[in-house]
């Protein structure tokens, strides 16, 4: 194989994982499917996986095990909504879960989700132009007025296809491809974390040198950032990465808030912190950051910064299991975070992969997570 085939190689399947992942519904709660299907991939490449009473998946890799442990995970369940009330007239009602933008949601397609086979679509009423007033015009509804017109006459076709409260709702499942290697998708966060970890898994399997690895898929981290806190507490890692998105700044309305370009490479997170009812974020150890950017140059990948407040990740809980585990949120930018059609850049997923493998890799017993070595 000629080696400068291998990116290419590489995000072809990035590309056929990403999009297959996407398609598969997983609200936070209700993660079962998708659990299933990652963990099918994961046999494919011969690791064997476990499931905790959370739902978290788990797949280890021994390595060297003079060398710091490392916890590589991301969370493969997404926001959507809930059935809440069902009308006398067929119609549905819905919680949200997750943080999703009401703006966003007049018009959308849904999916209610009964089972494999079962599940029904919907649609997200908007009120007839023709009927709407000045005064509404440029008004957002809230959530807790809008309704799912799913095609039923009453309550009983409702209850009778399945659908009760409690029933977990997603954007439709799908999938677009944009110009120059981008891809419009339902749940890019965090299909595409899921995917970047499955394809580094399999390269770093083919590493003679690593350390232990374990491969977590976590579960409700869009319901309230903890589900891979059960995992970090029993695996007890030296060493965590996060996956997820980062935000793209590259838009007219985003460009002051920093200089993360889609297509410009992955992205290591410097400082997040969310002040918003859970007041918490991470400041990555020094080790991962001196770690990180030592493998870009070593790869001649760039490595993009983000500084944010608004968003955290489950990183800000993982870190503060046991003496402390080392802790790093890394991503790929990504563009219209939870709106029903998210845009990433397969370059950099592929970019991001690469840097996942080197990195790791090159953990050995000589690295150091003592802080006095780095501040
Ligand atoms: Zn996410």
């Amino acid at each position: 194989m000629m080696a400068d085939q291998r990116p290419e190689e590489a995000k072809a399947r990035l590309k056929a994982l990403l999009c297959d992942l996407m398609l598969i519904p997983g609200l936070s709660g209700h993660e079962g499917r998708i659990r299933r299907h990652i963990a099918g991939l994961l046999k494919a490449l011969g690791l064997s996986t476990r499931t905790d009473r959370l739902g978290n998946l788990i797949a280890t890799s021994e390595g060297d095990h003079g060398a710091p442990s490392v916890m590589l995970f991301t969370h493969m369940d997404q926001l959507g909504l809930v059935v809440r009330k069902i009308e006398a007239d067929g119609f549905i009602r819905v919680e949200r879960l997750g943080g999703v933008p009401e703006r966003a949601l007049p018009s959308q397609e849904v999916l209610i989700c009964v089972g494999e086979g079962r599940d029904r679509p919907g649609v997200i009423a908007n009120k007839s132009h023709h009927a709407t007033t000045p005064e509404e015009k440029y008004k957002v509804v809230p959530y807790q007025d809008l309704y799912i017109d799913a095609g039923f006459a009453g309550r009983d076709e409702v209850l009778a296809a399945g659908i009760d409260i409690g029933s977990p709702v997603v954007y439709r499942p799908h999938w677009v491809e944009l110009s120059q290697d981008r891809i419009a998708g339902t749940s890019v966060d965090d299909r595409a974390g899921c995917a970047v970890i499955v394809e580094a898994a399999r390269q770093l399997m083919a590493r003679p040198k690593r350390p232990t690895v374990h491969f977590v898929f976590s579960v409700q981290e869009e319901f309230n950032l903890r589900g891979a806190l059960t995992a970090a507490q029993a695996l007890q890692p030296d060493i965590a990465i996060q996956i997820d998105l980062l935000l793209a700044t590259d838009t007219p309305d985003m460009a002051y808030r920093g200089d993360v370009k889609l297509g410009g490479g992955p992205v290591m997170s410097l400082y997040s912190f969310h002040g918003r009812g859970t007041l918490n974020g991470t400041i990555p150890h020094p080790a991962l950051v001196s770690l990180f950017d030592g493998a870009s140059r070593h790869i001649d990948i760039p490595l993009q910064r983000s500084a944010h407040t608004g968003a955290l990740t489950d990183s800000s809980y993982v870190q503060l299991v046991g003496q402390g585990v080392a802790s790093i949120d890394l991503g790929f930018p990504m563009r219209y975070s939870h709106s029903s059609l998210e845009v990433c850049d397969l370059g950099d997923l592929e970019g991001l992969t690469t840097l996942l493998v080197e990195g790791i890799a090159s953990i050995d017993k000589r690295f150091s997570l003592d802080r006095d070595d780095y501040e």
